[in-house]
């Protein structure tokens, strides 16, 4: 069976701050519609990667491939070539990004904060972009905060906002990097429930979670990095079900 066309690939990703290594030649494809979820401890270069595959952080050696176009740094050295500040930009808002912190701006409304990127960015129209963010925050279930400030929410209300917010962007992908990590098991589940309606749409996805069990009902494929490396992946199935490198039954019994 063939897969989608991919969203966002990368290629033997090498990436170092300094003399650590932290990514040491790591593939990882994001097919059309599909959920990838990052499984693996703190400090295993997770978030580093997705960092690189939105072009938030260079890196040393290896391919991004959005869209099926090659991100242009290639080989040792680093040097991006002129002209790519655009493709860069396009990566970006193509690619919207959730994070544990949920990162909105304290100083604007739910609604602002959701308008601000569309509007400024990617310079849509107002009351379009509007519009739209009022059914984002309908569908994530806090239509009612549009004109709350974030101080004056929950932290899953704040991580709905943050998820409504990337969605404005109508990105070909979402990344998110620990978005439930943050708050409390019973404001957890509002934002599982969330992630798996986007799942359930077939939303691309590339999930770094710390929830199992979330990564075992939303995936379509599931890697586990240590320390740099894909360590395994597999299916949900295969890597919850059928663990088969000690490192990974390590981790999962740990986690337990
Ligand atoms: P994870 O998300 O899996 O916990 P990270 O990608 O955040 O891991 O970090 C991987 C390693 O890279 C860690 O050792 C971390 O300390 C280091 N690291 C991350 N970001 C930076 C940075 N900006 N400068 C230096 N070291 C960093
Ligand atoms: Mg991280």
């Amino acid at each position: 069976m063939s897969l989608p066309a991919p969203v966002i690939e990368i290629r033997n990703l090498h990436k170092s701050y300094g003399s650590l290594e932290v990514l040491k030649g790591v593939d990882i494809t994001a097919p059309a519609g599909h959920v990838v979820s990052m499984i693996g401890s703190s400090g295993s270069g997770k978030s580093t990667l997705l960092r690189c595959a939105n072009l938030l952080e260079d890196s040393q050696q290896g391919e991004v491939i959005f869209m099926g176009e090659p991100v242009t740094w290639k080989g040792s050295g680093m040097t991006r070539h002129p002209g790519d500040k655009r493709q860069m930009i396009r990566i970006r808002t193509n690619l919207s990004m959730v994070f544990q912190q949920f990162n909105l701006w304290a100083h604007m409304t739910i609604l602002q904060n959701v308008m601000e990127a569309p509007v400024t960015v990617l310079k849509r129209d107002r009351a379009e972009v509007e519009a739209k963010a009022r059914d984002y925050l309908d569908k994530v279930g806090i239509g009612d905060k549009a004109d709350a400030y974030p101080a004056q929410l929950s932290g899953g209300q704040q991580q709905r906002a943050a998820i409504a917010r990337a969605l404005a962007m109508e990105p070909k992908a979402l990344l998110f990097d620990e978005p439930t990590s943050a708050l409390d098991p019973e404001l957890e589940q509002e934002v599982v429930r969330v992630i798996k309606a986007l799942a359930e749409e077939g939303r691309t996805m590339v999930l770094v979670t710390h929830d199992m069990k979330m990564a075992a009902d939303v995936s379509d494929h599931v890697v586990f990095l240590h320390q740099g490396k894909i360590e395994e992946e597999g299916s949900p199935e295969e890597l919850f079900g059928n663990p088969r490198s000690d490192r990974l039954r390590g981790f999962l019994r740990a986690g337990q």
